[in-house]
C-alpha cells in the first residue's frame, strides 16, 4: 500500500478524494492537511510535516484560488502566495525524499487565444492579462516539477485542470468561481425575489468537471502510475449563459446580463486527448454536477464558504 500526503485537504478537490478514498482503501492510505496543521508558506513548518510523513506521494492541492474577479482585483496575492506554497512543497517534497508528486495547475494559465490547448504548449505565449499573477505561478511549479525530474530523476508531475465545481466549493459572491457565484446570486435572487444578475456577456465558453470526477480521476492516475502532464477536462464547453440557464432552472428568477462587468478569456477549450486515451472515463454531466451541487448548497447553507 502507498502511504498519500494530500495538501489543500480541506479544499473542494480534496473534500471530493475524501469522500471516496475508501474506494481506494487497498492501495492508497491518504492523509489530508488544510492550512491550520501545516501553514505551507513557512518553509521550515512545510519540510517538517513532510519529513515526520515521508509518504510515498504527494499530491499537492493547496493553492490561493479564486475565479476571474478574484484574479483580477488580488494580482500580487495570487503571484506571491502560489509561488511561495508551490516553491516550498515542490522544494520540500525532493530534500524529504518523496519521489512522487503531483502538483495542480490549471487551463487558465495556457496562452490566450490559442486553440486546441494541449499539454506541450503551456508556455508557448502570454496567458490573458485577467490572470497573469496565478498563471505565472503556476507556470513555475511546471518549471520547478521539471528541473526535478531532469536533475534528480524525481517523478514530479502536473495535473492541469479545468473549471472545477461541486460540494465544498467556494460560494463567495466575488472571490468565487462561476458555477458557484451564480448558484449563489440565484438562490439569493429567488429569495429576495429580484433579477438574477450575470455578470459580461454571457458568450465566453467553458469547460467545466465535477469535483467527484476529479478526484476519481486523481486516484485512477496513480493507480496507473502516470508521470507525465495531463489535462483533466471533458469534451463538452458551454457559454456562460447556458451554464446560468441550467443553474437557473432550478430557481426560475428573471436573468439579467451586466456588461459593465469583465468576460475574461473568451474560450480555453482543452484537447483532451492524452486523457482519452488513458481511460474510457464517463464523466457527470453538467446538468446532473449543478443539480447535486445546488442540493448540498441548499443542505449546508449555514456553514459553507460564502
Ligand atoms: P480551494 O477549494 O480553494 O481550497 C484551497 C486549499 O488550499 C484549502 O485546503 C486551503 O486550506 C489550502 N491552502 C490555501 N493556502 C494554504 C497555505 N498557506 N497553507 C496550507 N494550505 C493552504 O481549492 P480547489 O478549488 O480545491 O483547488 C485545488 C487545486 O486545483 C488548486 O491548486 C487550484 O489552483 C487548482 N484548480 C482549481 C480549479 C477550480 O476551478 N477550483 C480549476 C483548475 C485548477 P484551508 O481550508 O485550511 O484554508
Ligand atoms: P475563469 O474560467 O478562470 O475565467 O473563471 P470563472 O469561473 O470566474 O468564470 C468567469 C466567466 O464567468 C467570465 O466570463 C465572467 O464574466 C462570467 N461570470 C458571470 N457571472 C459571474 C460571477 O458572478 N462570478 C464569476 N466568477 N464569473 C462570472
Amino acid at each position: 500500500m502507498k502511504s498519500v500526503l494530500i495538501t489543500g485537504g480541506s479544499g473542494l478537490i480534496g473534500s471530493a478524494m475524501k469522500q471516496i478514498m475508501d474506494d481506494y482503501k487497498l492501495e492508497f492510505y491518504c492523509t489530508f492537511l488544510n492550512s491550520k496543521q501545516c501553514d505551507l508558506c513557512n518553509y521550515s513548518e512545510t519540510l517538517k510535516i513532510f519529513s515526520e510523513f515521508k509518504p510515498d506521494i504527494i499530491i499537492h492541492l493547496a493553492a490561493c484560488v479564486g475565479g476571474l474577479f478574484k484574479n483580477m482585483s488580488d494580482k500580487v496575492r495570487m503571484l506571491e502566495e502560489n509561488v511561495l506554497i508551490n516553491t516550498h512543497v515542490v522544494k520540500a517534497a525532493h530534500e524529504s525524499g518523496v519521489q512522487t508528486l503531483i502538483g495542480c495547475l490549471s487551463t487558465c494559465i495556457f496562452p490566450d487565444q490559442i486553440e486546441n490547448l494541449n499539454e506541450n504548449i503551456i508556455h508557448d505565449g502570454p496567458p490573458h492579462f485577467s490572470n497573469e499573477g496565478y498563471a505565472y505561478a503556476k507556470r513555475l511549479m511546471d518549471i520547478h516539477c521539471r528541473v526535478y525530474r531532469q536533475s534528480f530523476n524525481r517523478n514530479y508531475f502536473c495535473i492541469i485542470p479545468t473549471n472545477i465545481y461541486g460540494p465544498n466549493d467556494n460560494f463567495n459572491l466575488e472571490d468565487g468561481h462561476v458555477i458557484p457565484s451564480l448558484i449563489h446570486k440565484a438562490y439569493l435572487s429567488k429569495q429576495r425575489n429580484n433579477f438574477f444578475e450575470i455578470r459580461g456577456s454571457g458568450k465566453p465558453l467553458r469547460q467545466f468537471i465535477y469535483s467527484l470526477d476529479i478526484a476519481k480521476l486523481i486516484f485512477q492516475l496513480m493507480e496507473q502510475k502516470v508521470s507525465e502532464n495531463i489535462i483533466l477536462s471533458p469534451s463538452d464547453q458551454y457559454s456562460i449563459k447556458e451554464v446560468a440557464e441550467i443553474i437557473n432552472k432550478h430557481f426560475e428568477n428573471d436573468i439579467v446580463f451586466n456588461n459593465s462587468f469583465a468576460d475574461g478569456q473568451y474560450s480555453k477549450t482543452t484537447d483532451n486527448s492524452k486523457l482519452k486515451d488513458l481511460f474510457n472515463f464517463e464523466f457527470t454531466s453538467l446538468e446532473q454536477g449543478i443539480s447535486e451541487t445546488i442540493e448540498w448548497f441548499k443542505l449546508n447553507y449555514d456553514t459553507l464558504r460564502k
